[in-house]
């Protein structure tokens, strides 16, 4: 049993266990999990969110590191979590070593959790959205959610944080990655890294890039991206970082569209675990996964479309 008061006062051991309790699949422990985060969900809302992605290598680790020192300098209570869709097939997660946030691992009012290592994306973001609520009932105020820069696991991130970073290594400018994935879509900044020693030049030129291709696209194709310069080595851009935050922060809160945005993250929320859900419930129906079965048999045998057999199949419930 999780104690509740001693999680809304902080303790870190408290708040570990309630986290593995969120990331467990068993049944019972999903009812006791959603039973601990009703309780707790008053001390919830009340952090900044913000999303962390990049290709491995990039340096969110060490950005981390330092954006979390300097934060955690400035007075605020820092939480680090992280969605890894790759560690089930690496064997390794990208949190899992708590060795690359050394000095930020050992700072008072500052929480690192592995990130979980098992199962499908979906599962691992609904307990990352969970654990969140937990580290913000457990008193931190800014939430870091590191991810990995592929695909699903980015867009996912960007629908639990209010904001939302790429980092980005300088290059030639040949090909501007995030513009050709979309993650201006998604991105309210995105931080050249690694701009220090010789690379420094190569880096404000990147910059100059990704602004004008920024200037071309859209206003409605990109999430306000700002393009910023950082070196997490040696610690440069993390204030500049720091004030586009804040910066996007108020006047969200003014045009009233900082609420909205966490109400339409939470709306689909409740609509992907609700589907979710609903795929466990009927698949293990027997009379479904027989009519299920033969369905499927039919589509691959050529014998049926996908949509007739998919609307035999959406029958089965209207009967
Ligand atoms: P991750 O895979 O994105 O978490 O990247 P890491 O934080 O593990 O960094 C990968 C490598 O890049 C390490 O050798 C870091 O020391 C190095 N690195 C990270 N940030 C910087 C930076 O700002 N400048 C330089 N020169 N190297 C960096």
């Amino acid at each position: 049993m999780i104690e509740v008061q001693k999680l809304l006062q902080g303790d870190l051991r408290t708040l570990a266990r309630a986290i593995t309790l969120v990331e467990s699949q068993k049944a019972d422990h999903r009812l006791e999990a959603a039973k601990l985060i009703d309780q707790i969900l008053p001390h919830t809302g009340k952090s900044l969110r913000i999303g962390i992605s990049g290709s491995p290598g990039v340096g969110k680790s060490t950005f981390i590191e330092s954006f979390g020192c300097y934060l955690s300098d400035l007075g605020r209570k820092i939480a680090v979590v992280a969605i890894d869709p790759s560690s089930p097939v690496s064997g390794g997660s990208i949190l899992g070593d708590k060795t690359r946030m050394e000095q930020l691992s050992r700072r008072e009012n500052v929480f690192i959790r592995p990130s979980p290592s098992q199962g499908h994306l979906g599962g691992v973001a609904q307990s990352t959205r969970e654990s969140i609520l937990l580290c913000e009932a457990a008193g931190f105020d800014t939430i870091l959610v590191e991810t990995v820069g592929v695909g699903q696991s980015e867009i996912t991130v960007a629908s639990m944080v209010d904001f939302f970073m790429v980092l980005m290594l300088p290059n030639s400018g040949d090909e501007l990655q995030g513009i050709k994935k979309g993650i201006v879509e998604l991105a309210q900044a995105i931080v050249i890294n690694k701009a220090d020693g010789a690379s420094k030049t190569l880096a404000e030129l990147t910059k100059g890039h990704y602004e004008q291709a920024l200037q071309i696209l859209p206003e409605s194709s990109k999430a306000g991206s700002k393009v910023l310069l950082a070196s997490a080595l040696e610690k440069t851009g993390l204030s500049e970082i720091w004030s586009a935050i804040e910066g996007y922060y108020q006047n969200a809160v003014q045009n009233n569209s900082f609420q909205a945005k966490r109400e339409l993250q939470l709306q689909k929320w409740f609509k992907d675990h609700f589907q979710e859900g609903l795929w466990e419930l009927i698949k293990t129906h027997e009379k479904f996964q027989k009519k299920y079965q033969s369905e499927l048999q039919k589509v691959i045998s050529k014998k049926s479309s996908v949509s007739s057999s998919v609307l035999a199949l959406l029958k089965e419930f209207q009967s």
